[in-house]
């Protein structure tokens, strides 16, 4: 088996949209990191995280903003090959992936295409609120992206997978998001909104759990397309995975996961690093905190007293660090989302026990068999992504 870990490069934070709860600080207009400092950066990081986490063969790396489309195709090309050659050298397997907004020219996503390996591209979406803008306005950013979209799926033959961010108020249709991936054979990754650098209209636990639990129940034993992160725990449940990793349920992501900022600031994960917590130091100042990696290290065994006793413990490991950090201040404490976590655990374990566990293994096998994602390209650990 690949030990594998994730490896975030965000090459700017600047974008060419402005959406409302973006967690980054996209609106500045440019802070891109030169070559040189990334190929600093990326050695001191991996020496230093290497050297503190069990062996790994293999990475997953992905570059993001910001908006990666807006950096010139030379830049982009360049540091994704110093990527893989900076880390090649320390790790035997190395693939990069990349998030885009896909809004820019044809000749901009024929490059993007080139420069990244093949299924490894994911974009965003908002079908129904006026949250993701350009300039102000919804309806362009829904006809830029969706055109961009296109393209890059008639270029590569295959659908491009979407992250959805829930607030308040697209919560609410993220039933009708399933349909229209459902149709459009496109996997999906749900994400709850969470305050980086831009105010947010918050989603309630209670709420974000009603609305997947009604998703879960449709979805279930019918639906053939992958919905993460709701696929990883129906096979966690299921028996169908040895590890039980990935965002945001990763009580290990400070040994398999690792954050690099335009100015060299590195963090576990972006979404560490957009809400300004658990910073583990600089790279191109050369500065690593052994006592902040420690603290972070240390939610692996203590956690939350409720959630080392709550039944859906082993397949939840206490959600998510970030959220923890920032509701609380602990890096240990069990995070509001708990509410929500626990109602999608028993929704799940009501299907199975409905449908039997040999028919929801094999529809979760068919699922798998029509992915082309998992089936060419099946070592990407899920992270969270905007
Ligand atoms: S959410 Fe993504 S596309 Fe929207 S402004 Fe932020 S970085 Fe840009
Ligand atoms: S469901 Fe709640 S109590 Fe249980 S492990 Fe997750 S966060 Fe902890
Ligand atoms: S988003 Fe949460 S679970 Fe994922 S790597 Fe970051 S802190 Fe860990």
């Amino acid at each position: 088996m690949q030990l594998g870990f994730n490896l975030h490069v965000r090459l700017t934070t600047a974008c060419n949209a402005d959406c409302s709860y973006c967690s980054c600080d996209s609106d500045i207009p440019s802070d891109r990191m030169s070559i040189t400092d990334l190929k600093k950066s990326i050695n001191f990081a991996l020496s230093n995280f290497l050297k503190r986490s069990n062996p790994k063969d293999y990475c997953s790396a992905e570059v993001i903003g910001g908006e990666v489309m807006i950096l010139p195709t030379s830049y982009l090309k360049e540091a994704v090959n110093t990527i893989r050659s900076v880390v090649g050298n320390k790790i035997k397997h190395v693939d990069v992936g990349c998030q885009s907004n896909l809004i820019g020219s044809e000749k901009k996503i024929n490059a993007l295409k080139e420069i990244i390996d093949d299924y490894s591209i994911g974009t965003s979406i908002d079908s129904f609120t006026s949250k993701r803008t350009i300039k102000g306005d919804a309806n362009k950013y829904r006809r830029l992206a969706a055109q961009g979209a296109n393209y890059l799926s008639k270029i590569s033959g295959d659908t491009i997978g979407t992250v959805i961010v829930c607030d308040k108020d697209n919560i609410v249709k993220i039933v009708d998001e399933y349909r229209i991936a459902q149709k459009d054979q496109r996997r999906i990754t749900i994400r709850p909104v969470f305050t980086g650098k831009h105010s947010i209209d918050y989603l309630e636990p209670k709420l974000l759990g009603k609305y997947w639990r009604e998703l879960i129940n449709l979805w279930f034993i019918d639906g053939d397309i992958v919905i993460e992160p709701l696929m990883r725990m129906t096979k966690s449940m299921l028996g169908m995975r040895s590890e039980v990793i990935g965002c945001p349920y990763w009580r290990s992501c400070s040994a398999n996961s690792l954050d690099i900022e335009p100015n060299g600031d590195i963090y576990i994960c972006q979404e560490m690093a957009d809400a300004g917590v658990g910073k583990i130091g600089n790279a191109i100042e050369g500065q690593w905190d052994d006592d902040m990696f420690l603290q972070l290290s240390k939610r692996r065994i203590n956690i939350d007293q409720e959630c080392q006793e709550c039944q859906w413990y082993r397949y939840c490991q206490g959600g998510c660090m970030m959220e923890s950090a920032t509701e609380s201040g602990s890096f240990y404490s069990k995070p509001e989302n708990c509410t929500a976590w626990k109602i999608i655990f028993k929704t799940i374990d009501e299907n199975i026990a409905k449908y039997s566990k040999d028919a929801s293994i094999k529809w979760i096998q068919n699922i798998e068999n029509l992915d082309r994602a998992i089936v060419d390209q099946p070592k990407s650990i899920p992270v969270a992504t905007k």
